[in-house]
């Protein structure tokens, strides 16, 4: 309900968001995985993964670990309007090779690190 609630905010042009939360016991599917969605997967109380479809256009999956023992390690936090953000910031090696900040739900690019072909997201910073 609060998502919806979330989303009509947005529309109405009162929120900006990209991103929105949602946790899951487990991994999303490549397929079940939209843009705009952050997955978080927990095993019982403990955070594991987060999970997002890359904003940079490649559409790959991104898998960031958020067990305190692994590095990297990523922290996810999520505000009342499950709005995530995530640090450090995400880096793709790939051939996409973005490099952004999610930050209270919203795609920070990091200079440079916005693909050119970026159709799938479109700038409102
Ligand atoms: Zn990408």
């Amino acid at each position: 309900m609060r998502k919806i609630v979330a989303r009509l905010l947005r529309a109405l042009g009162v929120m900006k968001f990209d991103f929105l939360a949602e946790t899951a016991s487990t991994f999303p599917s490549d397929a079940g995985l939209a843009q705009g969605r952050l997955v978080v997967v927990r095993d019982g109380d403990v955070e594991k993964w987060a999970c997002l479809t890359c904003p940079g256009g490649c559409g790959r999956t991104i898998n960031l670990s958020l067990n305190p023992l692994r590095r990297p390690k990523w922290t996810v936090a999520i505000d009342f309007w499950r709005r995530p953000t995530l640090l450090p910031s995400v880096h793709q090696l790939n051939e996409c090779g973005c490099h952004f900040w999610i930050k209270g739900g919203c795609i920070d690019w990091c200079q440079g690190g916005r693909p050119k072909d970026n159709s799938a997201m479109h700038g409102r910073h």
